[in-house]
């Protein structure tokens, strides 16, 4: 049967675009389809890991370009106002969604990917073709890559088991013009959730927080809602008094899912956060995002070249690398969600970590991954 390409890919997120690139800079032809206009902002903590940064470079994709801001301490603070601090192991660097995202998007364009701006409705998987529908057309692949982000129509579609469960968790972000240090990255505790605040270019602050929807509902709007309960950790609420909103307001999401996911599922190798979501308190998922992106994309590569291999080994080979890399740092993030969103375990952490600081950058390498290799 006919196909329009090798490789299609549902969503154009860093998942998404960075498996694009790869896969067309080794001459496979890809379609990307993703539902929004680039450039975007996104609700995202922005602090992005270095371990990608042999990657992206190997890309083409060099982000220094975009002049982030190059971020190598840590600061946590609990809601009692203590606070510890650390060297991050392999540091970071803080930069905008709207200009990452926009970034790889035209790296994706100018390396003749076929970037469509459609919302997926459908998928199904009939005698090894994948027919993909959308608002305006259907299209046909041998493979499809699910990169749809943490929560999406798709889901629904595909009947995934998170989709139907309640999440508790809702996010907030905005950027901000103030006094912050270019080169820390803070995340200070309140009451029901947790909130990362550091720079991104042009000396922007983005402040991002998690919050549970039962404390946040208590209040009438966000601002009562920060006033009354993020204000109560004197670090955070220095930070928003010292800080002048530039968004018209700030942008949210909710029903954040951290339940488990599969990497594949109806055939669909899934990249990014549509294979798993780790707590943003640990700051790796845009990092996990682009590896999971260069794992599929060279199991797929070997797939085209090498006609032995049939679809269920690649599958096999995909689930088995991603779990790999990624199975521990999830479980991590959950642990730490579960200390750090607990007043008691919390106090608990906080002395712990400032009497024995070589505790902290330890616990960040076990949610971190090593420099990406580059084969
Ligand atoms: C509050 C919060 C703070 C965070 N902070 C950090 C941080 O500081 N550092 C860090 O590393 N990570 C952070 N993360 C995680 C990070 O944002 C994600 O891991 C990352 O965005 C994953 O990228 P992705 O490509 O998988 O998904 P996304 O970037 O969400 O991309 C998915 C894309 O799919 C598109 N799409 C969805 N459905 C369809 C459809 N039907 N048709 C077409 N297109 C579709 C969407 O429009 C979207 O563009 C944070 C997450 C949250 C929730």
């Amino acid at each position: 049967m006919e196909t329009n390409s090798d490789v299609l890919i549902i969503g154009g997120g860093l998942a998404g675009l960075t498996a694009a690139i790869h896969l067309s800079q080794n001459n496979l032809k890809v379609t990307l389809i993703e539902k929004s206009e680039f450039p975007k902002h996104k609700v995202c903590g922005e602090y992005i890991s270095n371990e990608i940064l042999p990657y992206l470079k190997w890309l083409g994709a060099d982000v220094s370009e975009l002049h982030p801001t190059n971020i190598s301490k840590f600061e946590f603070t609990a809601n009692s106002g203590k606070a510890a601090t650390a060297t991050l192991p392999l540091g970071g660097f803080g930069i905008s969604r709207y200009s990452l995202d926009n970034f790889l998007y035209q790296k994706a364009v100018s390396n003749n990917c076929t970037i469509l701006k459609d919302n997926v409705t459908d998928v199904t998987f009939i005698k090894d073709i994948f027919t993909v529908t959308t608002a305006n057309q259907i299209l046909k692949a041998k493979i499809v890559l699910g990169a749809f982000g943490k929560r999406s129509n798709v889901d629904q579609v595909l009947n995934r088991n998170f989709f139907n469960k309640k999440s508790p968790w809702l996010a907030v972000k905005a950027h901000y013009q103030g006094n912050f240090d270019n080169d820390l990255v803070a995340l200070h505790n309140f009451n029901g959730g947790y909130c990362g605040v550091s720079k991104v270019e042009n000396n922007i602050i983005n402040i991002c927080y998690l919050a549970d929807y039962a404390t946040f509902k208590q209040y009438k709007n966000i601002e009562d809602y920060q006033q009354n309960v993020l204000y109560k950790n004197k670090h955070l609420k220095a930070v928003f008094e010292n800080s002048a909103l530039l968004f018209d307001k700030p942008l949210t999401i909710s029903q954040i899912s951290f339940e488990k996911k599969q990497p594949v599922e109806n055939h669909i190798l899934m990249i990014g956060d549509t294979a798993g979501l780790i707590h943003p308190l640990c700051g790796n998922g845009m990092a996990m995002a682009i590896h999971s992106a260069k794992i599929a994309s060279e199991l797929i590569l070997e797939y085209y070249a090498d006609k032995c291999i049939v679809r269920n080994q690649l599958e096999k080979n995909y689930t088995k690398e991603w779990n790999k890399h990624f199975g521990k740092r999830i479980a991590m993030g959950r642990i730490l969600a579960r200390v750090l969103t607990n007043k008691t375990l919390t106090n608990i952490f906080v002395s712990l970590v400032a009497s024995f600081p070589k505790i902290l950058p330890e616990i960040i390498k076990q949610t971190h991954g090593k420099p990406i290799a580059i084969n």
